[in-house]
């Protein structure tokens, strides 16, 4: 049976570098996306022109009925063992105190809730103690939970802060059922989140001395989702050039 790769929000950006990435070495990927159905096709058709095996699922993170709804697509295409919680939303840049209290609801709802849910139902899939046969989740966090991200995203940081939380938690609680849960925390990454000038304000204090390109960051969580990375798992590992 095949074994599936569920990526949420993999439409774009490093989500869709993680779907590409993950189809060469055999897996099939089932990858989400919340609107832009075009984009997620392509990743599709990039994948499957390749030899690989993929399928675009139309699913926002944040609601309990469409994650039910993606998993059990994934499960009709195999057995699902990976899941890369990779689908987030940064928001416009604001300061705390004039943050409106629906955006800041609505960045927990895809960057926390999301991440909770689709967790918590791959647990339910791949954990030996409810009879599945193990499997692999890889949560995006950020370097923004050790900087801070003040004067623009502190609401950011906070929900990337409860991702890494739930990673080291998670990970402990599964550990003897067959599931590694492990964290990457990206730097700044060449992506649509990142409009050019701020790549161009913020790359000189980057001590690399550039910004990071998506395939560099799906390398880390591939090694993570795969047998080479068989006694990591409650592990957060920063991918940032040094930031
Ligand atoms: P992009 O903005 O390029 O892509 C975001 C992806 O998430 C898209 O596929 C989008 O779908 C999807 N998405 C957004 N909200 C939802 C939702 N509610 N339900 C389902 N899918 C959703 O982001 P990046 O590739 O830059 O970021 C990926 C992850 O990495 C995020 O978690 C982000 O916070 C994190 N990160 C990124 C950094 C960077 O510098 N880029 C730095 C640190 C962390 P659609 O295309 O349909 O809108």
């Amino acid at each position: 049976m095949d074994k599936v790769l569920i990526v949420t929000g993999g439409s774009r950006g490093i989500g869709a570098a993680v779907a590409r990435g993950a189809a060469a070495p055999g897996w099939t990927v089932v990858l989400s996306y919340r609107t832009r159905a075009e984009r997620a096709e392509a990743v599709v058709r990039d994948i499957t022109t390749a030899g690989g095996h993929a399928v675009a699922v139309q699913a926002d993170v944040a609601r309990e009925d469409d994650v039910a709804r993606l998993f059990d697509t994934a499960a009709r295409h195999g057995r699902i063992a990976g899941l890369v919680n990779n689908a987030g939303i940064n928001g416009d840049p604001v300061r705390m105190a004039d943050l409106a209290p629906a955006d800041f609801s609505a960045m927990f709802a895809t960057n926390v809730t999301g991440v909770f849910l689709c967790a918590a139902e791959a647990v339910r899939r791949m954990s030996t103690a409810r009879g599945g046969a193990g499997g692999a989740i890889v949560n995006i966090g950020s370097v923004a939970v050790r900087l801070g991200a003040a004067g623009e995203r502190v609401h950011y940081a906070a929900s990337k802060a409860a991702v890494v939380a739930m990673t080291h938690g998670l990970a402990l609680e599964v550990a003897r059922e067959g599931i590694r849960v492990n964290c990457v925390s990206p730097g700044l990454f060449a992506t649509e989140m990142n409009p050019p000038e701020r790549v161009a304000r913020l790359t000189p204090a980057i001590p690399i001395g550039r910004v990071g390109a998506p395939d560099e960051l799906a390398n880390v969580v591939l090694f993570l989702l795969s047998d080479a990375a068989s006694y990591v798992l409650g592990a957060e590992v920063t991918v940032s050039g040094g930031r």
